[in-house]
């Protein structure tokens, strides 16, 4: 019951993704002793909201945005839960001192591709996430989801700093960032090609 509600909420909320996982090995990342259960939240970058009809250089752009979102709703969740007497914690999408991997891919929302990124059927790699965790013991299984990268290597081609040959060289995409944002002068310019050349979840 209080699975469908939490669902119902996300969804009207706007998510577009809801998953769940109980695994306490996965859990214990967080250092939250007390939780028990995490709701993991998706939003695609195609949101109606930003069909606007500008045209953004990259999804780095509306990603910004879509975070604010994903903070919303997820506070929304924990506002719901501890209004029933549960202990909850919203992780914000736009918090990114929390890496919310591992509860993606334990709530079975997606899987890792070739490009490092989480890969969603829905939308691939152009998706969202935050997720809120509880001492509320959720009674909903995690989403099984197919091993979805097609291996074509795409991303790999793609990358202009050689990060994704073979493993991800986080150093190297690193730097290349930091040579966008600098010739930019733009904090927000990111290179975003790997998610943008992925064709799954492509509509
Ligand atoms: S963000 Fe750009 S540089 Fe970094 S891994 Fe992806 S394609 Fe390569
Ligand atoms: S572009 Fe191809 S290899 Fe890269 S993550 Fe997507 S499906 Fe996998």
């Amino acid at each position: 019951m209080l699975v469908k509600e939490i669902e119902r909420i996300a969804k009207k909320k706007g998510a577009e993704l809801v998953g769940f996982t109980r695994s306490r090995q996965t859990l214990s990342y967080l250092r939250l002793p007390w939780a028990r259960s995490a709701i993991v939240l998706g939003l695609s970058i195609r949101h109606p909201l930003l069909a606007t009809g500008v045209r953004y250089p990259s999804w780095e752009e509306p990603r910004q945005f879509i975070d604010v979102i994903m903070d919303a709703i997820a506070l929304s969740i924990e506002e719901f839960l501890e209004a029933r007497g549960y202990r909850a914690k919203a992780l914000g999408a736009s918090n990114r001192s929390i890496d919310l991997r591992p509860l993606v891919l334990a709530s079975g929302l997606g899987v890792e591709g070739k490009n490092h990124l989480i890969i969603t059927p829905e939308f691939g790699p152009r998706v969202r996430f935050s997720a809120v965790v509880t001492d509320a013991e959720l009674a909903a299984e995690p989403r099984n989801v197919p091993d979805l990268c097609r291996g074509c290597e795409i991303c790999c081609e793609a990358c202009p700093s050689g990060a994704l040959n073979g493993s991800f060289n986080i150093e190297a995409c690193r730097r290349y960032n930091q040579t966008l944002e600098r010739d930019s002068g733009l904090l927000i310019k990111k290179c975003t090609l790997c998610t943008d050349v992925c064709p799954v979840g492509r509509m």
